[in-house]
């Protein structure tokens, strides 16, 4: 993807198998896009993206090109050139072409720390065991509960315990998403706010619960998770809520 910091698509994989190459979305006898094929794959913002890369008239065998050249090829001073610029993008405001989600995310009206845990999710930096592991952290890689990979997605959807929880629920998930930062990014582009704020408060509820079986060896059960989640979510808003109308009264006072 042109404007993907990681080059790769956000979309979960669907439709064509995981090691399908770009030319499966290309009608080939056309010579353009696939635009049926294209729109059923991938989110809106990513489906304009590739729609708008053009397309060569020649067909040239595929070879592996440096991005932070014109002609692809990799010299030292562009490396140098192309992390400086990253770092500034970082700095200016995260990710820069998902400016629709982001906004969505940083509108929300849910407590901060929440939102922070959201951001983290989207990053996939919370500190499960894959991750910790990823950072050169010993630790065991298996989930304390399952033993299953201990993955962000697997934490807090896909392990049995936020499974038979989230069915508690009226919030299901797409089950062709396997990665944590795929699915909250699909979430917040799609759910309605009063889901999204919802997921999110739950979502923190079950992050506090595995934090609280690791270090304190303390079980909360499912129904607490749930009812610990909203409840933070419903004193926000009254909080917000009640701080508003003290606002709006103080400003008909003036
Ligand atoms: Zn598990």
């Amino acid at each position: 993807m042109p404007h993907q910091s990681s080059f790769k698509p956000w979309s979960p994989p669907k439709i064509l198998p995981r090691d399908a190459m770009v030319s499966s979305l290309i009608d080939q006898e056309q010579h353009r896009w696939n635009h049926d094929l294209v729109d059923q794959i991938f989110m809106p913002f990513e489906e304009e993206q590739i729609k708008n890369i053009p397309l060569r008239r020649s067909r040239q065998e595929d070879r592996v090109v440096w991005h932070g050249t014109k002609d692809g090829c990799f010299f030292v001073k562009s490396a140098y050139n192309q992390i400086l610029l990253e770092q500034r993008q970082q700095h200016s405001s995260g990710v820069s072409n998902f400016d629709g989600v982001w906004s969505r995310l940083w509108r929300l009206k849910i407590p901060p720390k929440i939102k922070h845990f959201l951001w983290r999710g989207i990053k996939d930096t919370l500190p499960v065991q894959f991750n910790l592991l990823r950072r050169g952290i010993q630790v065991c890689k298996s989930c304390p509960n399952c033993g299953s990979w201990e993955s962000s997605m697997h934490a807090l959807i896909s392990c049995q315990g936020p499974r038979e929880l989230w069915q508690q629920t009226n919030i299901s998930f797409a089950s062709n998403v396997e990665y944590l930062t795929s699915l909250i990014i699909l979430i917040l582009h799609d759910w309605e706010e009063q889901k999204i704020k919802k997921f999110t408060a739950i979502s923190w509820s079950i992050w506090k619960a595995c934090c609280s079986r690791m270090f304190e060896d303390k079980v909360t059960p499912p129904t607490t998770q749930i009812h610990n989640g909203l409840l933070l979510l419903d004193d926000y808003e009254k909080e917000n809520g009640g701080r508003e109308i003290r606002r709006q009264e103080a400003t008909s006072l003036k």
